[in-house]
């Protein structure tokens, strides 16, 4: 089975990555949709969100990173995949993920939603929360995989964060 794991991933953390390497265990293959989401204004291009994954991810087998505009029921369509797979944390993130998981549904009948609960250690920790400690000058190297976080420093050096 092949699913797809959808996101903005801006930039991927720890919890991400958690979710992927429970997912490469559960599925044939994985893709890792990267999201452009220009409505975020993210603070990572989707050239670098899907190069950073990328490196990210190189030790793992089955796993692709693809970029992607239009809306996810159509993406998947062109990758002939019915799986979402999504990340849950804490309670706050039931509601919005059942609207979208029923929403994706009725799209397409044949979307089905997997949920993965990550390492409680990775519970409480979201992209929004690495941005806003990175912009403030925190250490974020025990959020984010290594790689990110050399994209995180050359953002900060350039004075971008
Ligand atoms: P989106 O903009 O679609 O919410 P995100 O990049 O924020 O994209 O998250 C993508 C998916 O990863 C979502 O299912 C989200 O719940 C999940 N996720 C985010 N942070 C974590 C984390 N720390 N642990 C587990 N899952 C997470």
């Amino acid at each position: 089975m092949k699913a797809i794991y959808p996101g903005t991933f801006d930039p991927m953390t720890n919890g991400h990555l958690d979710i992927v390497e429970r997912g490469v265990i559960m599925f044939d293959s994985l893709i890792i949709g990267v999201a452009e989401n220009k409505r975020k204004k993210p603070m990572f291009s989707i050239d670098e969100r899907v190069e950073m994954i990328k490196k990210s991810v190189s030790h793992l087998k089955n796993v692709e990173v693809k970029p992607f505009s239009n809306l996810l029921v159509d993406f998947m369509k062109s990758e002939r995949a019915n799986i979402v797979l999504r990340g849950l944390r804490a309670v706050s993130d039931f509601e919005f993920e059942l609207q979208l998981a029923l929403m994706n549904r009725k799209l397409n009948p044949e979307c089905e939603t997997v949920f993965l609960m990550p390492n409680k250690k990775y519970i409480f920790l979201s992209s929004s929360m690495i941005r806003e400690i990175a912009m403030l000058g925190g250490d974020v190297c025990e959020l984010v995989p290594p790689k990110v976080k050399e994209y995180i420093d050359i953002k900060c050096k350039n004075g971008c964060i």
